[in-house]
């Protein structure tokens, strides 16, 4: 199997890029959407969004553990991104990391 090499998304006037490409918080690679695991607050805490289906912003992150723990260290950026705040009043986390950690090993396992 043969790739063919990476084309890089091309900026037009106006800014628009031919196709949907987002950021990874982890490591700030610019990716497909398709290459990206997609992170969104519902309900007060954030979750991994398996189907992209969550109104509301969300954040993305490559399909590698080095890149979601990027991602969790980042608390200031993911609360920038996601317009909302990462802990409650009483300083209380709101990412449930192990809960997140196995389902983001679920999803990038089951990806070939
Ligand atoms: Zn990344």
């Amino acid at each position: 199997m043969s790739c063919p090499p990476p084309t890089s998304p091309e900026l037009h006037q106006g800014g628009t890029v031919a196709g949907p490409v987002r950021t990874c918080l982890g490591c700030g690679a610019k990716l497909g959407k398709e290459a990206l695991v997609r992170f969104a607050m519902a309900s007060g805490e954030l979750m991994i969004d398996e189907r992209a289906r969550q109104p509301g912003r969300g954040v993305y992150c490559c399909r590698k553990m080095s890149c979601f723990e990027g991602l969790l260290k980042q608390r200031k950026k993911l609360a920038w991104a996601l317009r909302c705040q990462v802990r409650d009043r009483k300083g209380y986390d709101l990412v449930d990391r192990l809960g997140l950690e196995a389902l983001f090993c679920r999803m990038i396992s089951v990806d070939s």
